[in-house]
């Protein structure tokens, strides 16, 4: 695979997504951080985005439920260099009716090399990185270039 280098925008879409025994702790984090989340634009699977929205005060732009495709839906908007960065809280004790999906999601993070964070230390790292309001320089797969390869 060939890649290429891009910049993010200071400002950052950034998704919301934990799992049902997660929810309280992305909720409680999402409280500390909100002064720093507000300078974004936000976006979640469909009953984080209720709860953030309504426990949290945040302004979010709600996908399906993840059960029901919302975890398809972000790791579409992923692919499509819509998201920027993502929280996702998934629960490593419970077993999920859309571990496929999660997976998928998780996958797409990894091939277009979103940051991630996966519990409340690394998301204290992103939020408190210099990169997490300035602009951000990454590799990503260079798609034409595959394609020249592939006709
Ligand atoms: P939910 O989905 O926010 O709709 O609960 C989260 C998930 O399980 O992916």
């Amino acid at each position: 695979m060939n890649y290429k280098q891009v910049t993010t925008a200071a400002n950052k879409n950034i998704a919301l997504v934990a799992h049902d025994n997660m929810k309280a702790a992305l909720i409680d984090w999402c409280k500390q951080h909100k002064q720093q989340l507000i300078k974004h634009r936000l976006f979640a699977t469909g009953t984080t985005g209720a709860q953030l929205e309504q426990q949290a005060g945040l302004d979010i732009n709600k996908l399906i439920s993840g059960p029901l495709g919302g975890d398809q839906q972000i790791g579409a908007l992923i692919t499509e260099q819509e998201i920027d960065m993502m929280i996702f809280f998934w629960d490593p004790l419970e077993a999920q009716p859309h571990d496929p999906d999660v997976k998928a999601l998780l996958r797409l993070a990894a091939v277009w090399n979103i940051p991630v964070a996966c519990n409340i230390s690394t998301a204290d790292m992103l939020i408190t990185s210099q990169l997490f309001n300035a602009p951000m320089q990454k590799q990503i797969p260079d798609y034409d270039a595959y394609l020249t390869t592939r006709t």
